[in-house]
C-alpha cells in the first residue's frame, strides 16, 4: 500500500496503527512529511494510510514485526526506496501485557523486552545510516512513566527504563551527526493498551478512565494527539538544542 512521494521529509513511525503511533503519523503528515507506517499487519494500517493522504500527505504501509531484524532491515529499505530516505524516527511499537513476575514466563519477558528494547535498537540501526548521510536526524523513543516502577508489569518497566538508557546513549553518539534522540514517557493515555489494561483488570474502560483521571494532577488522562503534540516539538528544526532528554507527558510530575 503505497502513496508516492514528492519530494517530502521522510518520517517513519512504528506501531503505526492504531493509538499514539497513529496519531503521530497523522500530524507528521499534516507538518509536511511521507510517512512509514510501520505495524504487524499491513491492512490493520489502512485508516492511518488513509488519513496521512486525506490530510494531502504520502504514506507506504509496511507489516514488519520490530523485534525480527530482517523484517526491519526491509522495511527500512523499502521506505527508503518509495518515500526517500527516513530522517525521523519514531520507536513507538510497544506492548505491554500484564502478569506477576512469579507467574511471567521467560517466553513473555523476551518477547516484552524484544517488542520495547531490542525493536527500538534494530529500527534504529537500520535508519541511522540515512541520517548520518543526511547530517541530521530525529529519533523519538516511546517510553513510558512506567520506567520508574511499574508493580504490575516487571519487564514492561525493565524495557521502557532500557529505552531512556538507549536514548541518552544515542544522544551522546550520535549528536556529531546533527542527530537528536529523545524518549517521551507518557503517563495514561486513551488506546487499545489501555482498553486491554481494564479489560483484564476486568474494570469498565470509563470507570478506569474516570478513576486514573482523579489521581492525576491536570484532572483527566492523555490522548494520543496530547503525545504527538510533544513528538512534533521534539522532530522539529528548532529542537536541535534538545537531546538525551526524557519528557514526561503524563499531566503532573513523575518521580
Ligand atoms: P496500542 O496498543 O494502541 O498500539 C500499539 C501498536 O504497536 C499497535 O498498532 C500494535 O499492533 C503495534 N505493535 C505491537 N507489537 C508490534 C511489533 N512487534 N512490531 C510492530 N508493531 C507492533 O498502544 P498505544 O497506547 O498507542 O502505545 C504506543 C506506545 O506508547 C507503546 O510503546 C506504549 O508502550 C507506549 N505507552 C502507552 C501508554 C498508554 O497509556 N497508552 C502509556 C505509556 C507508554
Amino acid at each position: 500500500m503505497t502513496h508516492t512521494t514528492d519530494g517530502r521529509r521522510t518520517a517513519i513511525v512504528t506501531g503505526a496503527a492504531r493509538g499514539i503511533g497513529a496519531a503521530v503519523a497523522r500530524r507528521l503528515a499534516r507538518e509536511g512529511f511521507a510517512v512509514g507506517v510501520v505495524d504487524l499487519d499491513e491492512a490493520d494500517c489502512a485508516d492511518t494510510v488513509e488519513a496521512v493522504v486525506g490530510a494531502g500527505g504520502s504514506a507506504t504501509a509496511v507489516a514488519a514485526d520490530v523485534s525480527d531484524e530482517a523484517a526491519v532491515a526491509s522495511a527500512v529499505a523499502r521506505i527508503a526506496a518509495e518515500l526517500g530516505p527516513p530522517t525521523v524516527l519514531v520507536n513507538n511499537a510497544g506492548i505491554g501485557p500484564r502478569a506477576e513476575l512469579v507467574e511471567m514466563t521467560t517466553r513473555q519477558w523476551d518477547t516484552v523486552t524484544g517488542v520495547n528494547l531490542r525493536g527500538p535498537f534494530l529500527v534504529t540501526r537500520a535508519v541511522c545510516p540515512h541520517m548520518i548521510a543526511a547530517g541530521w536526524g530525529r529519533i523519538v523513543n516511546m517510553s513510558s512513566i512506567s520506567a520508574v516502577g511499574d508493580a504490575a508489569r516487571v519487564d514492561y518497566g525493565s524495557a521502557k527504563a532500557g529505552l531512556i538508557g538507549f536514548t541518552k546513549s544515542l544522544a551522546l553518539q550520535l549528536g556529531r551527526h546533527g542527530i537528536t534522540a529523545n524518549a517521551i514517557a507518557p503517563g495514561f493515555v486513551v488506546s487499545d493498551m489501555t482498553r486491554a489494561s481494564a479489560r483484564r483488570l476486568g474494570r469498565d474502560f470509563e470507570e478506569f478512565r474516570s478513576s486514573a483521571a482523579r489521581s492525576i494532577p491536570v484532572g483527566r488522562v492523555g490522548e494520543p494527539e496530547d503525545i504527538a503534540h510533544t513528538v512534533s516539538f521534539l522532530v522539529s528544526p528548532d529542537a536541535g538544542f534538545v537531546s538525551g532528554q526524557v519528557i514526561y507527558v503524563a499531566g503532573g510530575p513523575v518521580d
